[in-house]
């Protein structure tokens, strides 16, 4: 006779909502975390506001999860971005949309979601131990037996579900405990990188911090190859800090400069910046030629104020090899034309990114060739369920990875209850 019906291993989006989903469905369901809490990364998420998810359409969401959110497709069947925002408001947590689709709680409180869904948890009679870890997952003839905590106390069940997250921000109990029990039932863990980071640079103008604290807004960042081939643009504001490049764009641009360097085995990736995403060289060039011809006696370091900001002006007239003493009415027509061309392509040599434990979100993961994307069982071990970060996906921050998770994690909670009644 079994202790649980199923076992979930890790209180964060992930598996708070699989133990709702299973004990829906009436199945016997413990929920252990080794934290104190439940759901603390849930907790510090969209900047302590906690962006429950994205408005977004399903091939929207999708396209915004570059780590195969195509697997994701069977979960949304199941439970999507709209069940999640009905699934609160019917908790009572009343949800505001705010830029590109993302939707928080109106009262801007990560705790208010986290202590509903934990209220809701306990309201379905789910079993709640925490500051417990798992030290092992026990399988037996080909299929899961329980759970061995830490403590040496032995828990039996027929379905686990592992929910542990991944490897970021480990003070939030995220330490990628889950690889070696999926390890032991015979999965592949894809290599582990850190995804939304912040990005690394050795140009001498960021380590002399010339531009540390400076924030762009609305420009265009772009990854290229080295053969000088667009990887990756996007568009938003970021920042340069004492590293580096930090802010939402640089974030989401961080896995695809590993990309680069992962392929080409180059050291040196080449980002830029397009100040000016609205208008080709051409009209930035007539902009300038028009600032310059208002004002021909004047200095061009004071001329392109107001054009740029102002921290900027002695970087890029050093890239253009320009002194900023020459007047409008000195500068030659190639002159123009090179500030022109770094005002829509301003480089910015970069080495890497920040580490795992600081990255927003870890990608790879348990291999997803090896999981049933219509019930997020495992494909080698009867009873083992996977859902969350722990698996091979990553998106960008803004919602996505928290609806992967609830998504995934219902998928998951619901399939191993109705296991049981096999
Ligand atoms: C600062 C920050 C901001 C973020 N902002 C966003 C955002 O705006 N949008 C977005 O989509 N995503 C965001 N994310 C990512 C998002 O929070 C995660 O993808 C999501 O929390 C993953 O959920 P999960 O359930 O898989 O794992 P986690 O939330 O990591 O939870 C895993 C749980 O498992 C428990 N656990 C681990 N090992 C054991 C064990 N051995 N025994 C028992 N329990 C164990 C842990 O204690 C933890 O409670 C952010 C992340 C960070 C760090």
């Amino acid at each position: 006779m079994s202790n649980y019906d199923v076992i979930i291993i890790g209180g964060g989006p992930s598996g708070l909502m699989a133990s709702i989903a299973a004990a829906e469905r009436g199945a016997a369901v413990l929920l252990v975390d080794k934290g104190a809490k439940l759901g603390r990364k849930l907790g510090i998420s969209g900047g302590g506001r906690c962006n429950v998810t994205n408005v977004k359409e399903t091939s929207e969401l999708i396209a915004h999860i570059p780590g195969n959110g195509r697997f994701l497709y069977s979960a949304f069947d199941h439970f999507n971005n709209l069940d999640i925002i009905n699934f609160f408001e019917e908790l009572g947590i009343a949800l505001k949309e705010e830029d590109n689709g993302r939707m928080f709680p109106v009262s801007d409180k990560a705790s208010s979601v986290v202590s509903a869904l934990v209220s809701k948890v306990r309201s379905l009679g789910v079993q709640i131990i925490t500051d417990s870890p798992v030290q092992e997952v026990l399988y037996g003839d080909g299929r899961v037996e329980g759970v061995l905590l830490s403590s040496g106390k032995k828990l039996t069940a027929g379905a686990a579900v592992i929910a542990t997250g991944g490897k970021s921000v480990p003070q939030t109990g995220s330490t990628g405990d889950g690889y070696p029990w999926a390890i032991a039932a015979g999965h592949t863990i894809t290599e582990l990188f850190p995804t939304e980071v912040p990005i690394v640079s050795r140009e001498e103008w960021i380590k002399a911090g010339e531009l540390q604290g400076l924030s762009l807004r609305d420009v265009t960042l772009t990854v290229w190859n080295p053969k000088g081939k667009k990887v990756i643009s996007h568009r938003g504001d970021m920042i340069f800090t004492h590293f580096g490049l930090s802010g939402p764009i640089a974030l989401r641009c961080s896995q695809f400069l590993r990309q680069v360097q992962r392929k080409t085995g180059t050291d040196t990736v080449e980002l830029s910046i397009d100040l000016f995403p609205d208008l080709n060289q051409q009209e930035v060039e007539s902009q300038l030629q028009g600032k310059l011809d208002l004002e021909p006696k004047k200095a061009i370091r004071n001329s392109l104020k107001g054009l740029l900001p102002e921290r900027l002006i002695p970087l890029l007239l050093d890239k253009a090899g320009l002194s900023g003493d020459t007047t409008g009415h000195q500068l030659p027509r190639s002159g123009q034309q090179a500030i022109a061309a770094l005002l829509k392509r301003m480089p910015v040599h970069v080495h890497g990114t920040r580490s795992l434990a600081e990255a927003f979100v870890t990608g790879g993961g348990v291999n997803l060739k090896e999981i049933d994307p219509k019930t997020m069982e495992s494909k080698l071990m009867q009873g083992l369920y996977f859902c969350g970060e722990v698996l091979d996906i990553h998106g960008y921050t803004g919602g996505y990875n928290i609806t992967a998770a609830f998504s995934t994690g219902y998928t998951a909670g619901k399939h191993a209850a109705l296991q049981r009644d096999q």
